[in-house]
């Protein structure tokens, strides 16, 4: 089994960690942060102290950092992984970063014998528990051959859609669609509860229909519990939107939905709801509105 390298503990890095660990592989962590660290290292990781040293002791470095910055910072930057990874190692980038970036980092690192992966996933926090990740894989084929059976171990699907920075690519996609699906799941929910309806009743009887949607399922139950510990901070979705509208401009591509929904997020930031999961997007229809959308 290969030698793992895991940096970046948080929501989603943790339970992915512990997953890999608990199907035997030999594994050296690190985060920036002690707790979570302490926590990977318990369930039998060892501890790494800076990128550079977890590189330097893997085969496989995986990162799962929050943006482009930290990426680029873990991988390149001073006691960074291109400063310990060992030539025929291979970097998998499982942060959701601007395709570009992927790209940059790659091309740096194959100056040192180092391939990289840009692996980004779907589903959210509970999927990193139970394993079941949506995994959307660019980069070339050969490293991905040899990557496949452990990404399995923390995915349920693990796709290559082509070439480095295609990762990010699809999950750009996957990140318009959820969150223009939560937008409308919220339009709607509040209309019908101005109206007077419930709005438990409206998911029950819309939920088996056309609109019925894996986000309806999991963020329906959140708004009517008034619950919205993340799960997906609407922070991480603003940096998603921002880098698909930099590389929609890079394009010539416009988004004008996805910069509607940018804008609603950005207010919600501003009124201290960045922390929010990114269900609590309701939540600026009813202070509009004037109602609250709860069972
Ligand atoms: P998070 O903020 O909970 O975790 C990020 C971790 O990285 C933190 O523990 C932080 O301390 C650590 N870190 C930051 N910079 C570091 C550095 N230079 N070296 C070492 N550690 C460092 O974020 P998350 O929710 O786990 O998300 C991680 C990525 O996965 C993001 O790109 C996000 O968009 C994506 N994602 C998240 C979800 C979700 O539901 N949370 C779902 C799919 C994809």
């Amino acid at each position: 089994m290969k030698k793992i390298g895991f940096i970046g503990l948080g929501i989603m890095g943790k339970p992915m960690a512990k997953n890999l660990l608990k199907a035997g592989y030999p594994m050296v962590a690190y985060d920036v942060r002690p707790e979570p660290l302490a926590e990977v290292v318990s369930a039998g990781a060892a501890a790494g102290h800076s990128a550079r040293d977890v590189a330097s002791r893997s085969e496989v470095i995986i990162t799962m950092l929050p943006d482009s910055p930290d990426v680029e910072a873990a991988a390149l930057g001073s006691g960074g992984i291109i400063e310990g990874a060992n030539p025929g190692s291979i970097l998998v980038d499982m942060s959701s970063i601007a395709p570009r970036v992927s790209r940059e980092i790659s091309a740096r690192l194959a100056g040192k014998g180092v391939a990289m992966l840009d692996a980004p996933v779907s589903g959210g926090e509970p999927k990193a528990i139970e394993g079941t990740l949506a995994i959307m894989v660019g980069g070339p084929q050969e490293a991905f051959d040899q990557v496949k059976d452990l990404l399995g171990v923390m995915g349920a699907s693990v796709l290559r859609v082509g070439e480095i920075g295609s990762g990010n690519t699809a999950k750009l996609a996957n990140q318009i669609i959820v969150a223009l699906n939560i937008a409308a799941v919220s339009e709607a929910l509040v209309l019908a509860t101005k109206a007077g309806v419930n709005p438990e009743a409206v998911f029950q009887a819309i939920r088996g229909g056309l609109a019925g949607s894996t986000v309806l399922e999991a963020k329906v139950p959140m708004m009517l519990a008034g619950n919205f510990k993340p799960g997906f901070r609407i922070e991480l979705h603003i940096k998603d939107l921002v880098n698909a509208l930099k590389t929609a401009t890079e394009l010539d591509v416009p988004i004008p939905l996805a910069g509607r929904v940018l804008e609603i997020m950005q207010a919600l930031r501003e009124e201290g709801r960045a922390r929010d999961d990114h269900s609590g997007i309701v939540q600026f229809y009813e202070k509009l509105a004037k109602v609250e959308v709860r069972r």
